[in-house]
């Protein structure tokens, strides 16, 4: 078999959620929501079975989804979008950042990635042929070294994937940390590949911005995003890319021969969640902002150590005085089998061997939620 299937695993992540069922665990490993997407886009759903669309949609994504997609993410960014020369709709994010890679990177072309960094990244860079170069996020602020980067940079990178809001971390970029993230580019003539899933999803004070509005970084920006978090709908698998003409022409061409398009009769139902009014999204963060606070309160009243997310809906915790095993992984199975709680090891968001952590995830019901700390509670 092929060279490149020995430099990555499968995802530790989706492994956890194998486990996790085989065991009846509460799963709060994978990223995804016990609870159902708005009505709207149930009854959507329903109306699409009905009348179709059941046939290919134009590849780039159906015209109705990318004209109400532009409008949604224009107001958003604060940049102009044109539906049919700056949008292509992916099958997931997953699809759009492998899309946005392939479009930039040739062979042995660097790729800086910082670390913890969601997993799919590093397979997307070995996917492309190209080679990443890890920048680490230093907790407990999970800040940047400046010239750790400009090092990084110097390197010859060809782009730099910045996952904003942060998975796992939940680190939400700040205004100088884009600034001098953008500066970098432009100096070296780099693309930003973005992942902005969790986009939705910034807690108070702190502020989602759109690294695609700075200064002359819109023709070098690729927003790749997704609607599964938005609208709880992960297994719909609908995302997209945001960018310049010029690059959405290759990305569309890297698209078309990777999935063709993503399933037409989910585009035609998520239009509803597209059209949703801004109450919505204001409804949203608030969910989300008492999930983390219940679970935040929680994880307090056990006594473990956590670092506080500002944005998306992950908490990374600190097991290293609680770990009786070798590694994260080996605790993580003993926690589905005895505890009966799934997280993910740590070590599948670092670069180097890095057994400190275990990450969970927030985006449950109450109920579920308060099931998993009681179970969690006797960690102490
Ligand atoms: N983003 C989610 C997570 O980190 C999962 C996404 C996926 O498995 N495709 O858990």
């Amino acid at each position: 078999l092929a060279n490149r299937l020995d430099h990555f695993s499968d995802s530790v992540i989706r492994r956890m959620t194998r486990i996790a069922n085989q065991y009846q665990a509460i799963n709060l490993s994978q990223g995804f929501p016990d609870f159902d997407p708005p009505k709207s886009l149930i009854d959507a759903l329903k109306q699409a079975a009905d009348d179709g669309p059941h046939q290919y949609e134009i590849t780039w994504g159906s015209a109705e989804f990318r004209r109400l997609l532009a409008k949604k993410q224009q107001k958003l960014m604060n940049i102009d979008i044109n539906p049919d020369e700056n949008v292509l709709v992916t099958c997931g994010s997953t699809e759009a950042m492998m899309c946005a890679v392939m479009t930039v990177c040739n062979p042995k072309d660097k790729v800086i990635i910082f670390s913890p960094f969601y997993e799919n990244y590093g397979a997307d860079a070995i996917l492309s042929d190209a080679t990443p170069i890890y920048v680490p996020l230093i907790p407990p602020t999970f800040e940047f070294d400046k010239q750790q980067l400009r090092q990084a940079f110097e390197q010859g990178a060809k782009a730099l994937i910045l996952c904003n809001p942060s998975n796992p971390c939940g680190k939400v970029f700040t205004k100088a940390e884009l600034d001098y993230i953008s500066q970098l580019a432009i100096e070296f003539d780099a693309f930003i590949i973005t992942d902005e899933v969790y986009e939705h999803m910034v807690y108070a004070p702190h502020q989602h911005l759109y690294l695609a509005n700075f200064p002359n970084m819109k023709e070098r920006t690729i927003c790749c995003s997704s609607l599964s978090k938005t609208y709880s709908i992960t297994g719909w698998r609908l995302g997209y890319i945001i960018a310049d003409k010029k690059i959405i022409d290759g990305c569309k061409m890297i698209h078309d021969f990777l999935t063709v398009g993503a399933a037409a009769p989910l585009q035609k139902a998520a239009c509803a969640g597209l059209a949703l009014g801004e109450d919505y999204y204001q409804q949203l963060i608030q969910t989300y902002t008492d999930k983390r606070h219940l679970f935040l309160s929680g994880l307090d009243d056990i006594g473990l150590t956590y670092y506080e997310p500002q944005g998306a809906y992950y908490v990374l915790v600190d097991i290293s005085e609680i770990n009786p095993f070798n590694t994260d992984f080996e605790f993580c199975e003993w926690l589905i089998r005895e505890v009966g709680v799934a997280a993910v090891p740590g070590s599948a968001f670092f670069k180097h061997p890095e057994y400190r952590y275990i990450r969970f995830h927030f985006a449950k019901q109450e109920p579920t939620l308060i099931a998993a700390l009681e179970r969690l509670s006797k960690l102490k």
